[in-house]
């Protein structure tokens, strides 16, 4: 997911290069504003956190672009492309470190599992939307 701070400052673009720069082809791809409810389901993980109400509100503040992408290894080598949750911390060229804010606008989103990849497509995607 490219995140809301994002989208807002104009890096829709520049970060789809990155992803195909690193190698990720895209499978699904929708631009869309993500409801107060549809935030907290996404996140309802990270409930009893004390940074989910303000992610949640972050997160359902403006419109997001949801994408499945692929690769090999594509989950592990997303996470590791992207950098550190918080963009201070996260390496020189990674996704965050260029584009990210703070620890919670931090400008993307990628699935930290298979698994979770697998949730968080069905989350957005149907399967006629996926090429
Ligand atoms: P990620 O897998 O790197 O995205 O990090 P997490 O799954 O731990 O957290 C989900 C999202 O919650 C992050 O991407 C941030 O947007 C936000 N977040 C995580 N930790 C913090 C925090 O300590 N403070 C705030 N304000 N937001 C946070």
């Amino acid at each position: 997911m490219i995140k809301p701070d994002a989208v807002s400052k104009g890096f829709i673009g520049p970060i789809l290069s990155k992803i195909a720069e690193g190698g990720f082809s895209i499978k699904a791809m929708k631009y869309i504003q993500l409801s107060r409810g549809q935030a907290e389901a996404f996140y309802a993980v990270h409930h009893s956190r004390p940074f989910y109400e303000g992610l949640v509100e972050f997160m359902s503040s403006g419109p997001i672009v949801a994408c499945i992408l692929a690769k090999e290894n594509a989950v592990e080598d997303f996470r590791a492309f992207i950098g550190s949750t918080d963009p201070e911390k996260a390496h020189e060229g990674s996704i965050r470190k260029l584009f990210g804010t703070n620890i919670q606008r931090n400008a993307v989103h990628g699935s930290d599992s298979d698994e979770n990849a697998v949730v968080e497509s069905n989350f957005f995607f149907s399967q006629f939307e996926r090429f």
